[in-house]
């Protein structure tokens, strides 16, 4: 397959994106692999747990220089898919996975 049929991480769940420049990361959440550890939630503001399924989900997908550190956290710590993690976190601007980037080159590391 040509590289530019494939998908690109900034493209996904885009539809109501806030601009870049307001909100550099995004989120790509694989929530079907959760299994409510809380860790996300402990770490970050923007997680929470939802209280009718159990399972986490965040409160934005798209966030700013702000509160990337703490995501950054969430994603390093989530035990999910055996330790490499469900939450990644794209930086828009290149398309790069920033977190938790288990392979080390910033390929998004979704399991679809
Ligand atoms: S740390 Fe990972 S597995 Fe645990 S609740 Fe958060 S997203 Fe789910």
């Amino acid at each position: 397959m040509s590289e530019d049929r494939q998908q690109r991480p900034s493209d996904i769940g885009s539809a109501d994106a806030p601009p870049i420049e307001d909100k550099p990361y995004k989120i790509i959440f694989e929530a079907n692999k959760c299994f409510g550890a809380g860790r996300c939630a402990e770490a970050a503001d923007n997680w929470e747990m939802d209280i009718e399924t159990g399972l986490a989900k965040p409160r934005s997908f798209f966030i700013g220089e702000d509160e990337l550190d703490a995501n950054i956290k969430a994603a390093t710590l989530c035990p999910a898919k055996k330790g490499d993690g469900i939450i990644h976190i794209v930086d828009r601007r290149t398309d790069q996975e920033i977190a938790p980037d288990p392979h080390g080159d910033g390929t998004l590391s979704v399991d679809w």
